[in-house]
């Protein structure tokens, strides 16, 4: 069986979070405050502020902007639900946009269409880790007074120009569940150079407790305190951050290269494929987390299917939001994502995937779009 996605670690990462275990104390402390500093230096030396999940960092980040009852953020429907959630989460509504055919990201056109007096943010999502004209959305942002908070949950290590996503812009978030490109069993950051976001974010992961972060760092705790926002038990754990460091550690020489080889192989398997369109991407900038293809003629379901009776799991990334009960129900249409919906397969992508097992990839999904 070739798995589409996998956690993969070493003896590396279970010996950090045996000592640990070996040390006795499991919670918020310095391994965490380790881990983002090691992050802000890889990141250029920005502020970042470890939480539990990306979901977390996507909440904590609109509620230190000042999202809330009222308001509206824009955010493109092809995204995991954990966008949509996190703005539901601080009672605004998240207003599903339509995502450009040629690589799924959100589509400014459409964006602006629906800019109202209550929008307050907008959140473009890397896609596929890529990020496309992202000068053009923080354009668009300063156009209409928005702030800007980027789902990077795909894009760790990934560049815009000469720079990391992380290392420029308003707010940033990372995811580093199991599958993303490091993980530290579930976590996220939220990544900002503006000092007031991130004294919020770091307040709100510990029940809004003022300034508990610098004391768990020391081993301490707060008695004598005061809270003066709305918080919530978003921090990370020294155990998450014990295996975030080890993996922070081998992404550069391991994990990057693995998964652009990947990526390299197939563009050029794929490329030509009648019936097989790639997403525009670019191979410089991404560190592919997902690898999603098109695949026409109403033929996704049985291409899928066929990959799975030879043992290749695969995925769809993802059901459009707006179609989810909870976010509109399809009512609706947002007719570019719904026709990527029908056409999108995600195929098997991290660092346990072999070139034998890429090319065997290549190869069958070649012969089942010969096969009629
Ligand atoms: C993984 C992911 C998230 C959320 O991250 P978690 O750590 O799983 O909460 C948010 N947005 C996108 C696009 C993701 O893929």
């Amino acid at each position: 069986m070739i798995r589409l996605s996998k956690s993969v670690v070493s003896q590396a990462e279970i010996a950090a979070v045996a000592a640990i275990l070996e040390r006795g104390f499991l919670g918020m402390g310095g391994e965490v405050q380790r881990f983002e500093d090691e992050l802000s230096s890889y990141l250029g030396g920005r502020h970042v502020v470890c939480v539990n999940t990306g979901t977390s960092a996507l909440h904590l980040a609109l509620q230190a902007i000042g999202v809330g009852v009222g308001h509206e953020v824009l955010v493109p429907t092809l995204t995991y639900v954990a966008s949509f959630q996190a703005i539901a989460a601080t009672g605004a509504i998240p207003v599903a946009c339509d995502v450009r055919e040629i690589d799924g990201l959100l589509d400014l056109n459409d964006a602006e269409s629906r800019v109202t007096k209550k929008t307050r943010a907008i959140m473009p999502v890397h896609y596929a880790s890529f990020v496309g004209d992202l000068d053009a959305v923080y354009a668009f942002a300063k156009k209409f007074g928005l702030r800007v908070i980027e789902d990077a949950a795909h894009a760790f290590g990934c560049t815009h120009g000469v720079q990391r996503i992380g290392n420029f812009g308003d707010v940033v978030c990372f995811s580093f569940d199991g599958i993303k490109n490091i993980t530290s069993g579930e976590g996220g950051a939220v990544v900002s150079a503006d000092p007031e976001v991130i004294a919020r974010v770091q307040d709100a992961r510990l029940l809004g407790v003022a300034r508990d972060s610098e004391k768990r760092y020391r081993g301490e705790r707060s008695w004598d305190f005061d809270v003066s926002a709305k918080g919530w038990r978003y921090h990370m754990s020294d155990i998450m951050a014990a295996i975030g460091r080890v993996q922070l550690r081998r992404f550069e020489s391991e994990f990057k290269p693995r998964r652009r080889e990947l990526f390299a192989l197939y563009c050029q398997g794929l490329k030509d494929v009648a019936g097989l369109v790639l997403l525009k991407s670019d191979a410089e900038s991404v560190v592919p987390h997902i690898f999603p293809v098109r695949i026409l003629d109403g033929r996704r379901d049985a291409i899928r299917q066929g990959l799975e009776d030879v043992g290749i799991q695969t995925g769809i990334h993802y059901k459009p939001n707006h179609l989810l009960d909870y976010f509109g129900g399809g009512k609706s249409s947002l007719p570019v994502a719904e026709k990527l919906y029908e056409e999108l397969l995600t195929l098997p992508i991290h660092p346990g995937v072999s070139e034998e097992e890429c090319n065997f990839v290549v190869e069958k999904i070649i012969k089942l779009l010969k096969e009629k």
